[in-house]
């Protein structure tokens, strides 16, 4: 006859099982983060591949992004965004792509990110939040285009100066070097 001390472990024993394949097969597979910033939705789906930072130096790269274009827009333009990270063999922050994806009502970003990228290269990093910047303007004809990075080119920096990634000379002296 079973104890029911007996029973207890077993049933702690099918638990732990449990929990140890799920995460086994989570390791395995696409790794999944979400994240509500200023009422906003954001899901961050890392695909399988070495990185040199951690989810979380990932998720700070997201969410300082979307503070970015918070603090320049007020709210952030769509209610979800998938970002989608592809690591690949290379340093820093490769090309990334922005589009609003209609049929399921979401912003996707998709964003190449070097194996060897440290912190200090996502924190400098201006893509992802030039990438968000796109979400807040309609998609155009390819020959309106120009219209659509102008702005996001433009709105990026001040974001980031506003939330403290750059300094107001950087942002303008910039500006004036660039448009001359
Ligand atoms: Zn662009």
């Amino acid at each position: 006859m079973m104890t029911v001390a007996l029973i207890r472990l077993l049933m702690i024993i099918v638990v732990a099982s449990l929990v140890l394949t799920l995460s086994a097969d989570a390791s395995f597979t696409a790794r999944t983060s979400r994240m509500k910033i200023g009422g906003a939705q954001f899901l961050v789906v890392t695909e399988d591949g070495e990185l040199n930072v951690t989810r979380a130096e990932v998720n700070a790269y997201v969410a300082d992004a979307a503070r970015a274009v918070m603090a320049y827009y007020g709210s952030f333009p769509v209610d979800k965004t998938i970002v989608r990270i592809a690591p690949i063999d290379d340093d820093g922050v490769g090309f990334a792509t922005s589009t609003f994806e209609d049929a399921g009502g979401y912003g996707l970003i998709e964003l190449d990110l070097g194996r060897y990228a440290d912190r200090r290269d996502l924190d400098r990093s201006w893509t992802l939040t030039h990438e968000m910047m796109h979400l807040a303007f309609p998609i155009v004809a390819r020959r309106h285009r120009w219209l659509a990075e102008g702005i996001a080119t433009y709105a990026e920096p001040i974001g980031r100066m506003r939330t403290g990634k750059l300094s107001r000379e950087e942002v303008w002296g910039d500006l004036a070097k660039n448009l001359n």
